[in-house]
């Protein structure tokens, strides 16, 4: 029958391909039960400032698979986004952010630190965006001042315009937005210029030889004067050493996220990071 139907047709029988496909298909499965049976958890990174107090944290995702093991968001991300499941996925993240955040709200020690959420392109492009972000913060109760979203370049030139009205409406209800792995994509800064942001985030490939690199030196210094001459702030990501920290900071920068100061971590042990005399105010 395949002969009959051309020799196109080959290419659906060849194996290789055939193994990616159904490897691909167990994934988009697997994911869509991971939901199911709750095998998503949130880790929390620490953000902190130029004191090295933890300022808040960025959210990031992790599923605990019981045969795969510890999941990284890298290989299983892009399945989601192209399957859709991002969808559901992305939606659960943001009702887990407002959830931890009304839980941290309780405790005085705890009540000021923000949360960063990544938002994924096909997320950020649903027509109801920013009904969902409002909706989870409505229902659950959280402050709108404590939530930003990581959205990243490439998201944003997809459709300018619809991009800056959804913004618009994000920043208007007081949310913080951060453009994540600035500097590794391609935005002009005419149309910067145009986006409600409150933060640009270093991209951690400029920091990881910004002492011995002069280009990455040189591009991290232009961020930060460029955040700082549009009024936002500005994070670096991917501090690992105490002289990157000091590196940085010379440069101006006031925020920082990293090993340095700690891992992705399960909750209980990002907030046992917290410094004692923010803890000894609970
Ligand atoms: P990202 O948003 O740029 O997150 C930073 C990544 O850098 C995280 O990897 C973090 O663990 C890692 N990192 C943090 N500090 C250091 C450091 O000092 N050195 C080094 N080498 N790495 C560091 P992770 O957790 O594997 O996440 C990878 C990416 O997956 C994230 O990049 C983000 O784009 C995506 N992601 C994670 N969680 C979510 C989510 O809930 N939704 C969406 N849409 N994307 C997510
Ligand atoms: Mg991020
Ligand atoms: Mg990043
Ligand atoms: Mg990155």
């Amino acid at each position: 029958q395949a002969k009959a139907a051309g020799r196109n047709t080959m290419c659906f029988f060849d194996p290789a391909m055939q193994t990616v496909v159904s490897a691909r298909a167990a994934l988009d499965a697997d994911l869509r039960q991971g939901l199911s049976l709750q095998q998503f958890m949130l880790h929390y990174q620490p953000q902190v400032d130029s004191q090295g107090r933890i300022t808040g944290a960025e959210a990031l995702l992790r599923w605990q698979h019981p045969s795969r093991g510890m999941v990284a968001p890298m290989q299983f991300i892009p399945a989601a986004e192209a399957s859709g499941l991002i969808l559901p996925l992305g939606a659960w993240v943001l009702e887990q952010a407002c959830a931890q955040l009304v839980a941290w709200s309780r405790q005085p020690a705890t009540a000021a630190l923000e949360l960063a959420v990544n938002v994924s392109p096909r997320q950020f492009h649903q027509a109801d965006f920013v009904q969902q972000v409002m909706g989870a913060l409505i229902r659950s109760g959280a402050s709108p001042r404590l939530l930003k979203l990581e959205l990243t370049e490439g998201l944003l030139l997809d459709d300018v315009e619809a991009s800056i009205a959804k913004m618009s409406l994000l920043a208007a209800a007081g949310i913080g937005i951060s453009l994540d792995d600035f500097g590794t994509g391609y935005s002009s800064l005419a149309y910067l210029k145009r986006l409600p942001l409150s933060q640009l985030k270093i991209d951690r490939s400029f920091v990881r030889d910004i002492l011995h690199n002069t280009d990455d030196a040189a591009i991290t210094k232009t961020i930060l004067t460029l955040a700082s001459s549009m009024g936002l702030s500005a994070i670096a990501e991917g501090v690992e050493s105490a002289e990157q920290q000091n590196y940085l900071a010379r440069q101006g920068c006031l925020a920082f996220q990293g090993y340095l100061f700690g891992p992705p971590l399960p909750v209980a042990q990002f907030e046992a990071l917290l410094q004692p005399e923010q803890l000894a105010r609970a």
